[in-house]
């Protein structure tokens, strides 16, 4: 409560910021050069959103006992990146009703074949998956996610880009027909980063398996690397860093000076695939080492993550209600 008044009667004029991830697995290094550390970056300079998206890791995890050390899990991982509770409000959706009342609501003024283009509707149907209504329907979920806040910018990675549109949409729909109640919200996505590969090449997913995970042990760094998929060039032949998976890993974790030099081995010739993903391992291993480190004392103290949720829940609560009360009024549903 002191902390809401302090956020909403200090005339807070920053912009706001929201996003989400989802409790359904070890968070990546795509999850964290996509999103996370977006928002631990920018934390100060916007009013900021940071939700455990359990509603919607519901469609995967159906295991309450999982469900919740997932949960638990996530919010040390984000202490552990530098996520300030002072600074953000840190909540999981399942713990504000407006969240799935809000998605009824936009359930209402939006047609199946609109959610039928999704990409993640589409890929679930190439696949001849069984796609249960909450997948289906997730983009509205999110779109009621984003927008109960009065969002200005969603960090994402570029797979989150269309559901951000349909944000977009939904609240210019919703505008239209009700009259103006909805900010646009935008997505922020890190040109250099757009989608992290994961070791297959495909995209870096926690449900493809393909991930290195952002607290990964050494070994499971070793492990992780050495499986990535290279072509057959040999040590001498020149190689293209544009195109190879092993480079954009080093990328994210080479400094300019490491990055500078590599490039121009690769484009000369003179390394190996074998010799780069061992500098990679060094690498990783130089940016997840103290990462680990600091989780590893932060989970000592596990009880605070239910009191940290708890206000977190109290906060975005107290906004959303405000926003509902506007939202039911414009429906027609306050008499
Ligand atoms: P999720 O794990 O699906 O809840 O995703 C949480 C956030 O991580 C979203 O903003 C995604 O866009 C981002 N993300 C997930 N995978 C990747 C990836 N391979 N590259 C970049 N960003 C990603």
């Amino acid at each position: 409560m002191i902390m809401a008044f302090a956020f909403k009667t200090n005339k807070d004029v920053r912009k706001i910021m929201l996003s989400g991830i989802k409790p359904t697995g070890r968070p990546h290094i795509g999850n964290y050069f996509g999103m996370m550390k977006q928002l631990v970056d920018l934390q100060g300079e916007y009013e900021t959103y940071a939700m455990i998206a359990d509603y919607h890791a519901l469609n995967s995890i159906q295991k309450g006992e999982e469900m919740r050390s997932l949960i638990t899990d996530l919010v040390i991982d984000y202490l552990a990146l530098g996520l300030d509770p002072k600074k953000v409000i840190l909540f999981k959706q399942s713990d504000v009703p407006a969240h799935t009342e809000l998605c009824w609501i936009f359930d209402s003024i939006v047609t199946m074949p609109y959610l039928m283009r999704a990409h993640a509707y589409k890929d679930a149907e190439a696949k001849n998956k069984e796609i249960n209504v909450g997948t289906f329907n997730y983009p509205v979920l999110m779109a009621a996610d984003i927008l109960l806040y009065n969002t200005d910018i969603v960090p994402v990675g570029s797979d989150q880009k269309q559901h951000v549109e349909y944000a977009r949409d939904i609240a210019e729909k919703f505008n239209h027909i009700f009259g103006e109640t909805f900010k646009l919200p935008t997505e922020r996505i890190l040109e250099d980063v757009k989608t992290v590969p994961g070791t297959d090449g495909r995209k870096m997913s926690k449900s493809y398996g393909n991930t290195i995970p952002l607290f990964a042990t050494d070994e499971e760094i070793k492990k992780a690397v050495m499986g990535i998929p290279t072509d057959s060039k040999g040590v001498q032949d020149q190689k293209d860093p544009t195109t190879c998976k092993v480079f954009a890993l080093h990328e994210l974790v080479g400094t300019p000076g490491e990055l500078e030099a590599l490039k121009a081995r690769y484009l000369q010739g003179g390394i190996g695939y074998k010799e780069s993903k061992d500098l990679l391992v060094e690498r990783m291993k130089r940016f997840i080492g103290p990462l680990r480190e600091r989780r590893d004392e932060i989970a000592k103290k596990k009880d605070v993550v239910v009191e940290l949720l708890a206000r977190g829940a109290k906060e975005a609560r107290m906004v959303s209600e405000l926003k509902m009360t506007d939202i039911r009024k414009k429906i027609g549903v306050t008499l």
